[in-house]
C-alpha cells in the first residue's frame, strides 16, 4: 500500500484522533452486529498500547445534522468497552467545552469516543471551521473508516489537512485486499454481482470487464439482463431504463472474452413475502403475475460448476430476497462453495451489507479470504475510483529510486515502512499536511459528490 499507516506514526504519548467507521445497527439500546467494532480493535489497541490519547469519531445512521437521541454512540462505546476491557467513554457532544475539557483531562493509554458526528450538519458538509475544531484536539490524524472513505466530510478529509494523517490497520487492509483484486488477481477471477439494483453496479461491472475472466450475475439485477437478451419477467424487479447498459455490458464481454453466467431457470412467487406460493420456471418467458425472487437449481448447478476452478472472487450482492428463507437457496449455496473455494487457497472477497449478513447469517463470514467493512465504499473503489478519505492520507515515499539525483525534496514524514516505529523520531504537525497538492484535494471533492 502506497499510504503510511499507523505503524509509521509516532504517537507515544500524543493525541490521536482516530475516525472509525462504528455506523452499526442498532435496536433496544444494544449493538446487533459489532463486526464493524470488532474490525477496528487492531487500531485501537495499538494505539492504547504505544501510550496514545486516544479520541475516537464515529457518525451513527442518518440524523440530518440533528440531535436523534436512538442515533448516539454509548451502545457502541459499551460494546467496545467489553471488546477491549477499557472504559470508553462517549461526550455528550463532539463539540462544546464539556468535551474539551474531558479530552484535556486524558491521560495515555486512555480511550475517549466523541458523541455522533452528523448531529452537527457541518460534518458531511465538510464545513472548515468544524474540521479545525476536530483537529484542534489532536496531534496526529488516522483514517480506520474504509465504509466512510468514499465521502469528503470535515472528519475523513477536511480534518486531514490540519494534521498527518495515516492509515488504520482496518483501512490498510481493505486497501490491500482490493487493490490486490485490480491489480494481480490470481486466475481464473470471477465476480459475482446480485442485489437488487442495476444501476448501482453499472460501473462496477464495466471496470471489472476488463479485469475478470467470469462474470456471474443473479439477483434482482439479473432481470434487467435477462430483458435485455429478450426474455419475458412478468413482474420482476428490473430496470427498464437500464436494459440498453445491460446490452452494451453483454457485448462488452464477448468481445473481451468474459464468460457471463445468468441464471437459466429461477424460483418465481406469487408476492415477494413469506408464505407465499412459488415454483420453479425456466428464465425465458415468466407470467405477468410472477415475481422472479431466487435461482432455481439448473441456475446453481451451472454457477458452482463454473466457479469450481476459479483462484479469485468478489461477491457483492445477494443472488435472491434471502431475507425469506424460501429464496435464500440460491445465496446459501454460492455463500457454501465460496467457503470451500477460499478453504482451499482461493481468494474470496465480500463486500456489500445485505451480502455480508447473508453469509454471516450461515457462519460463513470467518472462512472468507475478507469480508470488506465498506459496501458502496468498496464498489466506489473497484469502479477505479480514487476515494477522497484515501487520497488525503500522507502518500509512501516510493521504495530507493534507482536514480538518487532525482530525489524531489517534499519533506514527509519516515518513509520506511517501519513496524517497530513506536520509538521514532516525532514528527512536526506541519509539514505533512503541507505536501498535500491542492490538486489532490480538489480530486477528492470532486469523488466525494456521489450520495
Ligand atoms: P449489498 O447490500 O450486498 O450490496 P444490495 O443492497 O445491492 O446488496 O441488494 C440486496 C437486496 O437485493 C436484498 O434486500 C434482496 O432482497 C434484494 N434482491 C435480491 N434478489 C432479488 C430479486 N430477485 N428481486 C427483488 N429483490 C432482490
Ligand atoms: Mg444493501
Amino acid at each position: 500500500m502506497d499510504k503510511l499507516t499507523v505503524r509509521d506514526a509516532d504517537v507515544a504519548g500524543k493525541r490521536v484522533f482516530v475516525r472509525v467507521d462504528f455506523n452499526v445497527p442498532i435496536a433496544d439500546g444494544k449493538v446487533q452486529d459489532d463486526s464493524r467494532i470488532r474490525a477496528a480493535v487492531p487500531t485501537i489497541a495499538l494505539l492504547v498500547q504505544a501510550g496514545a490519547r486516544v479520541i475516537l469519531a464515529s457518525h451513527l445512521g442518518r440524523p440530518n445534522g440533528k440531535v436523534v437521541d436512538s442515533l448516539r454512540l454509548r451502545p457502541v462505546g459499551q460494546r467496545l468497552a467489553e471488546l477491549i476491557r477499557r472504559n470508553v467513554p462517549v461526550t455528550g457532544d463532539a463539540l462544546g467545552v464539556g468535551t474539551e475539557d474531558a479530552l484535556k483531562r486524558m491521560r495515555p493509554g486512555e480511550i475517549v469516543m466523541l458523541e455522533n458526528l452528523r448531529f452537527h450538519p457541518e460534518e458531511e458538509a465538510n464545513d472548515p471551521g468544524f474540521a479545525a475544531t476536530l483537529a484542534s484536539y489532536a496531534d496526529v490524524y488516522v483514517n480506520d473508516a474504509f465504509g466512510t472513505a468514499h465521502r469528503a466530510h470535515a472528519s475523513t478529509v477536511g480534518i486531514a489537512d490540519q494534521l498527518p494523517a495515516y492509515a488504520g490497520l482496518l483501512m490498510e487492509r481493505e486497501l490491500t485486499m482490493l487493490s490486490k483484486l485490480l491489480e494481480a488477481p490470481e486466475r481464473p477471477f470471477a465476480a459475482i454481482l446480485g442485489g437488487a439494483k442495476v444501476s448501482d453496479k453499472i460501473a462496477v461491472i464495466d471496470n471489472l470487464l476488463t479485469k475478470v475472466d467470469l462474470l456471474v450475475l443473479g439477483g434482482g439485477m439479473a432481470n434487467t439482463f435477462l430483458l435485455a437478451k429478450g426474455k419475458t419477467i412478468g413482474k420482476s424487479l428490473a430496470e427498464p431504463d437500464r436494459v440498453e447498459d445491460a446490452r452494451r455490458i453483454l457485448a462488452t464481454a464477448e468481445k473481451n472474452g468474459v464468460r457471463v453466467v445468468l441464471p437459466v431457470d429461477v424460483i418465481v412467487a406469487k408476492e415477494v413475502t413469506r408464505g407465499t406460493e412459488y415454483k420453479t420456471l425456466l428464465a425465458e418467458k415468466i407470467p405477468a403475475s410472477w415475481h422472479i425472487v431466487d435461482l432455481g437449481k439448473q441456475s446453481q448447478e451451472l454457477m458452482l460448476d463454473a466457479l469450481a476452478d476459479v483462484n479469485t472472487v468478489f461477491w457483492n450482492g445477494p443472488l435472491g430476497v434471502f431475507e425469506i428463507p424460501s429464496f435464500a437457496h440460491g445465496t446459501n449455496a454460492v455463500a457454501r462453495m465460496l467457503a470451500d473455494r477460499a478453504d482451499q487457497g482461493a481468494t474470496v472477497v465480500v463486500g456489500g451489507g445485505d451480502s455480508v449478513a447473508a453469509i454471516t447469517r450461515q457462519g460463513l463470514a470467518s472462512k472468507m479470504t475478507h469480508i470488506s467493512t465498506g459496501g458502496g465504499a468498496s464498489l466506489e473503489f473497484l469502479e477505479g475510483r480514487v476515494l477522497p478519505g484515501v487520497t488525503v492520507l500522507l502518500d509512501r515515499e516510493p521504495a530507493e529510486q534507482p536514480k538518487p539525483a532525482a530525489t524531489k525534496s517534499t519533506p514527509k514524514p519516515a518513509a520506511k515502512k517501519a513496524a517497530a516505529s513506536a520509538t521514532k523520531k516525532p514528527t512536526t504537525t506541519k509539514t505533512p499536511a503541507a505536501t498535500k497538492t491542492p490538486a489532490a484535494t480538489k480530486a477528492a471533492a470532486k469523488t466525494a459528490s456521489r450520495k
